[in-house]
């Protein structure tokens, strides 16, 4: 059974793959070595910087009746627009069904150009987006958090390439032993059929690589999963928070790119293209990750700016 997800991937991931050499299972080791890390965290003693994370108190946020209806028709516009954008993201349980794709394939060729040609300005949108995100969360005024920003962004400076992989079929990976590299399958390279989609995912694995192998940002990160679960009511901690929080840095990092860059297309059929690999029919979530389209819920519960662009831009092109 196939449960390894979809969007772009992550360092635990990567600990997984690169511990697949001494057991066959997966599945398992995805858990055991994620449990691993905790305890080597632990016993390192380095809870202690994190002290304030993820299940302290907290003011609860809440959504109003209003609010949850908007967002409803959000996804509906991304998921419409899923279908009916010819530059479309493949969602990702379909890209879960395809053969492999050699290196070689035109699509995937193509779709690693696109990667490495957006890496540079992909790079400048997630540092925008990291600090924009402590700032709206209140870790700008901590002396400590913004020595921690600053180390993350230059981690976030120091990538320099895309690899695709054919044998990553459907997943993008960081290796945080070579973190210079993204790790990109073939399937994913080529499913994300525009700019907006394929900034998402590497914005998402940049976010991974700020992050660092010390979890450097977990405060932020639990802050921010902890006010999706209040929001969303679905859980959203531990590695659960740092996918959401890594899309989170992606549809930001999509949104500003908008902006930079106005064009005919409408903005609602750009901004779906950041989330919409989303839209699958088979959602299924494991540990480490919301299922698909909790994610999309997520992330726009998190995100009322987006929603509101999805349904304005809708709510304009009804008027004659
Ligand atoms: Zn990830």
């Amino acid at each position: 059974m196939n449960i390894s997800r979809k969007d772009g991937k992550f360092k635990k991931e990567t600990q997984r793959r690169a511990l697949s050499f001494f057991a066959p299972s997966s599945v398992t080791l995805r858990l055991c070595v994620k449990c691993l890390f905790l305890v080597l965290l632990i016993s390192a003693n380095t809870l202690g910087q994190t002290k304030s994370g993820s299940h302290t108190s907290h003011p609860r946020a809440s959504m109003s009746p209003e609010a949850k209806k908007l967002l409803e028709d959000a996804i509906g516009v991304v998921c419409t627009q899923a279908k009916l954008d010819p530059k479309s993201s493949v969602p990702i349980d379909e890209m879960q069904a395809r053969p492999s794709l050699p290196i070689q394939s035109p699509e995937a060729r193509a779709g690693a150009a696109r990667a490495q040609h957006l890496l540079p300005l992909t790079k400048s949108l997630v540092i925008a987006s990291l600090q924009q995100l402590a700032t709206e969360y209140g870790f700008e005024k901590s002396p400590k958090f913004r020595i921690r920003i600053k180390q993350a962004i230059a981690r976030v400076n120091s990538v320099q390439r895309v690899k695709p992989d054919m044998d990553s079929r459907d997943n993008a990976s960081v290796y945080l032993s070579r973190p210079h590299l993204i790790t990109f399958g073939t399937i994913f390279l080529a499913g994300l059929r525009s700019d907006e989609g394929m900034i998402s995912v590497l914005a998402h694995e940049l976010m991974h690589i700020a992050d660092g192998d010390n979890d450097s940002l977990r405060p932020l990160v639990s802050a921010v999963g902890d006010k999706a679960s209040d929001l969303t009511g679905l859980d959203i901690h531990g590695q659960r928070s740092e996918e959401v929080t890594c899309d989170l840095i992606g549809a930001m990092a999509v949104r500003a790119y908008i902006t930079s860059t106005p064009g005919y297309e409408s903005i609602a059929r750009r901004l779906a293209r950041s989330i919409q690999h989303n839209c699958v029919e088979l959602d299924e979530g494991d540990e480490d990750h919301l299922s698909p389209r909790g994610t999309i819920r997520a992330l726009l519960a998190l995100n009322p700016v987006l929603v509101r662009e999805l349904i304005n831009d809708r709510e304009e092109r009804k008027l004659p």
